[in-house]
């Protein structure tokens, strides 16, 4: 089969998308995929709709609309009566686009992108996410500009394209008169990993195979990673506003931890020490509680830094002590952070003592900049040997033997990692944030 404009199956029409296409707007692009053409702006309120006020996040809508004369008969502005397909497809984009942001990341603000058909020969509603997403990441651009965030929440790139199927082959980017008589018609939402955000497809007319969808799927993966290389050729510079991991800082300047943590949290933030964020100061732990320490380290980060930052408490209580060393693990025995001293006097208080059951507990407090801080605890249950045993660990690793008989100094870094009740705080907080 031939295709009108000669193109091979797989090929998508010419791309240009013309950045910052609209002055007044917060970021937009012209977007032209062969004779389609939309102009995509991306506008920034302060303030989100009333079901999501106070809940720390914010939204991104979307509105598409044809201009009159994008068709070759001129097409009816929306009046009081809205064009049902343009409502259909506004939600489309919206939905597509909100899967590149995470909405708690954008703060309380309103994104809306606003998609207008200047000229339509196909693929209008792929060619208007495509380009939506350009006019979204330069929007991030200028709020960080303007101070309105501190980095960028947008976690996925996503673009879209249109395949269907003409005279029994599976074709790419269809043109209008190819759509006008395709035996099926989909469209493709993917991101940067090839995963779908959303699909669309009809068979017009009659049913089609699913084998076709399997071909059209495959085309659907070669056109959007072009498309994705069009973007960020697009953005420019501005490209570095994509995919940036979230900054987190470690409110703790014990080394240990920082290491422990950064391990345990991979690759899902980007970790900063709290030199590395700028912050000098110290912040003293006057709390009752675990969770009220933990905070106050963490609060005074972020509040000082703008970025996500988190804060832990832990200690040590031993059942015979009636919970203690407690809040007071770190300076047991008078001098904070003296590991020998503590050990020593915590043995000394269990001489002769046969219950020697104890607990890790830690605490962590995740201030953000947009919402309330969260709190998530991690407890790692043991008992308390007769001598220090091993040389790795801190604090009273040496003296707290795990389930397994050895202390968390003989386990090593690595297995006391995957127990630890920091590492099991950690879990309940990665599985928070999804
Ligand atoms: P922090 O609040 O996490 O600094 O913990 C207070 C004190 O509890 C530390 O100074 C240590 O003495 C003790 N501690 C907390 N976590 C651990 C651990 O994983 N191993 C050994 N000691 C710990």
């Amino acid at each position: 089969m031939e295709r009108i404009d000669g193109r091979s199956p797989q090929a998508l029409r010419r791309v240009q998308i013309t950045p910052n296409f609209v002055g007044t707007a917060f970021g937009s692009c012209l977007m032209e995929t062969g004779g389609t053409r939309v102009i995509a702006t991306a506008s920034v309120e302060k303030g989100v709709p009333a079901f999501l006020r106070g809940k720390g996040q914010g939204w991104l809508t979307a509105e598409y609309a044809m201009l009159p004369a994008s068709t070759g008969r001129r097409k009816q502005r929306d009046g009081l009566k809205k064009d049902s397909r343009g409502v259909e497809i506004s939600r489309l984009i919206g939905r597509s686009l909100r899967q590149a942001v995470d909405l708690r990341r954008l703060g309380e603000h309103t994104v809306t992108i606003d998609c207008d058909v200047l000229e339509a020969d196909g693929g209008t509603r792929t060619a208007a996410i495509t380009g939506g997403f350009v006019a979204l990441a330069l929007a991030v651009d200028q709020m960080i500009q303007q101070g309105m965030l501190k980095e960028s929440p947008i976690n996925h790139q996503v673009a879209a394209v249109s395949c269907g199927v003409v005279e029994g082959k599976a074709i790419l980017d269809l043109n209008y008169s190819e759509d006008s008589h395709a035996e099926a018609d989909m469209n493709f939402v993917l991101n940067e990993a090839g995963d779908l955000v959303e699909i669309q497809g009809t068979g017009e007319g009659k049913a089609f195979p699913v084998a076709q969808l399997q071909k059209m799927l495959r085309l659907s993966g070669i056109g959007i990673r072009q498309l994705m290389e069009c973007q960020l050729e697009a953005l420019g510079k501005k490209a570095c506003v994509v995919m940036q991991p979230q900054t987190l800082v470690l409110a703790s300047s014990n080394a240990h931890k920082i290491r422990e943590l950064s391990q345990l949290l991979g690759s899902r933030f980007q970790i900063l020490s709290m030199g590395d964020a700028g912050f000098e100061g110290e912040v003293e732990e006057t709390g009752g509680t675990y969770a009220e320490n933990a905070a106050l380290k963490a609060e005074a980060v972020r509040d000082a830094t703008g970025y996500m930052a988190l804060g832990d408490d832990s200690g040590l209580e031993v059942a015979a002590l009636h919970g203690a060393p407690g809040l007071r693990s770190a300076r047991y025995a008078g001098q904070h952070g003296d590991d020998d001293a503590n050990n020593k006097l915590l043995l000394k208080n269990l001489e002769g003592e046969a219950d020697r059951a104890a607990r890790f507990v830690t605490v962590l407090a995740l201030a953000s900049p947009f919402g309330p801080t969260r709190y998530f605890e991690g407890i790692c249950v043991g008992s308390i040997a007769r001598e220090p045993l091993g040389e790795g660990g801190f604090g009273y690793d040496p003296v707290f033997l795990y389930e397994n008989d050895l202390t968390f100094a003989q386990m090593g870094e690595v297995a006391k990692n995957q127990v630890s009740h920091r590492a099991r705080a950690l879990g309940k907080l990665k599985e928070a944030l999804g």
